[in-house]
């Protein structure tokens, strides 16, 4: 639904013409030209906020910034649910503004309410840009609200700017061989989605303030076809938190089979640490799919990153290299990771592992007997 960043040029010999794919303009209409104000879509469940909420709010601050106009934080949830609580938030992570839908329709995420919600927000509010976390809940909404306001979304965006007036939403593209950016011209809002830590956390501002816009929803019970009857969480729910880990410890196809990917497994306990991994190592089933980094698997941020048996591919190091400090270890010097690690250990990770966990747990050791 985007269009293309720039005219096309017309047919030989002709003036440019301004047309986008299909032909169609990329000016934006008038009555788009009103549409003001960059806003985040704020998600929550069970009483908590999802974190990519506070990263949106920090980038979509930056944005308003540049556009010199406001930010605000949309929440839609059940009356007893703590909407204000979640909008004090929003404020001190960047936020002039809440709107808020109360509604018991509204508990518990259902697509049609939430649509509805979200929609009726946009065309009352009329803002330019709308950021969703690319979750499971916010890509299903952004799709569903793209598609019924009829405008472009840019999904898993891993750079947002402005170029003109124009929401510049970069993405990687060809298997994250390349990036591309992707503008919306000629459609309001431009809606983005962004994976969760792929942008940093802001931060807090405890002094800020800002107003709770209300609004009603007008839909009953009886309008949804979808029915929430009971939450059964899932006994068997993964519960790898590799996305907002401080250590992770991951593992390559260098480790050359399952039983020496063990040793991850080893430093990763004596550091307290999430173990994350190559496709072509859970590919090869050594771990399961939730540990995945990279492009088709989790961003992680973590301040220490150990990457031993990884060769460092795009794919992967755009998952990865968010991290305060990566640390490669690998037998071959001409390995792409020892281009962005900060340090590098050519060598066995099968002998280096095992000294890395014995000294760690040493040091660690020693430490927890001064304390004592
Ligand atoms: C569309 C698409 C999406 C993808 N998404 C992802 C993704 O999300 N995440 C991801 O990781 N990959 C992804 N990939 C795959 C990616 O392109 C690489 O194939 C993969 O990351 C390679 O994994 P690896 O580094 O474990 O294995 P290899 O590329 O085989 O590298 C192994 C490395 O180990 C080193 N080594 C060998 N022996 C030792 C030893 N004894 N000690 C230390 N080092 C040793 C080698 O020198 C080599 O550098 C994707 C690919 C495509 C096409």
């Amino acid at each position: 639904m985007s269009e293309p960043a720039k005219p096309a040029a017309g047919a030989a010999g002709g003036a440019l013409k301004t047309a986008g794919r299909s032909g169609r303009s990329t000016e934006l209409p008038e009555h788009l030209k009103a549409y003001k104000g960059v806003w985040v879509f704020i998600e929550h469940d069970r009483g908590h906020v999802h974190p990519v909420s506070w990263e949106l709010m920090g980038e979509a601050r930056k944005l308003a910034d540049k556009l010199q106009v406001d930010v605000a934080g949309v929440l839609l949830g059940g009356p007893d649910e703590a909407l204000d609580a979640f909008a004090k938030e929003a404020y001190a992570y960047g936020a002039d503004r809440c709107y808020v839908v109360r509604d018991p329709v509204l508990k518990g995420y259902r697509n049609e309410p939430f649509t509805k919600g979200l929609t009726d927000l946009v065309n009352k509010f009329q803002p330019e840009i709308m950021l969703l976390g690319a979750t499971t809940m916010g890509r299903d909404l952004a799709g569903s609200v793209a598609t019924t306001l009829g405008t472009g979304l840019t999904a898993d965006c891993t750079e947002l700017n402005i170029d003109g007036r124009a929401l510049a939403a970069t993405r990687p593209t060809f298997g994250g061989s390349l990036l591309c950016t992707i503008m919306t011209l000629a459609y309001r809002p431009q809606m983005a989605t962004v994976r969760p830590r792929v942008m940093s956390m802001p931060r807090r501002d405890e002094t800020r303030g800002g107003d709770i816009v209300e609004m009603p929803l007008g839909m009953v019970e009886a309008d949804i076809v979808t029915k929430l009857l009971d939450f059964i969480p899932d006994a068997n729910r993964n519960t790898v938190n590799l996305a907002y880990a401080d250590i992770i410890i991951s593992g390559g196809k260098g480790l050359k089979n399952a039983e020496n990917f063990r040793l991850v497994w080893e430093l990763a306990k004596v550091l307290g640490a999430e173990v994350g991994a190559t496709r072509a190592v859970v590919q090869a089933g050594w771990t399961e799919a939730e540990r995945q980094v990279g492009q088709t698997g989790k961003t992680v941020r973590p301040k220490l990153y150990i990457a031993a048996g990884i060769s460092g591919a795009i794919q992967h190091r755009v998952g990865m290299e968010g991290s305060d400090v990566i640390v490669a270890i690998n037998t071959d010097p001409n390995a792409p990771i020892f281009d962005f690690a900060h340090h590098g250990i050519v060598g066995n990770a099968m002998q280096v592992l095992p000294v890395l966990t014995q000294a760690f747990r040493t040091h660690l050791d020693k430490r927890i007997r001064k304390v004592a």
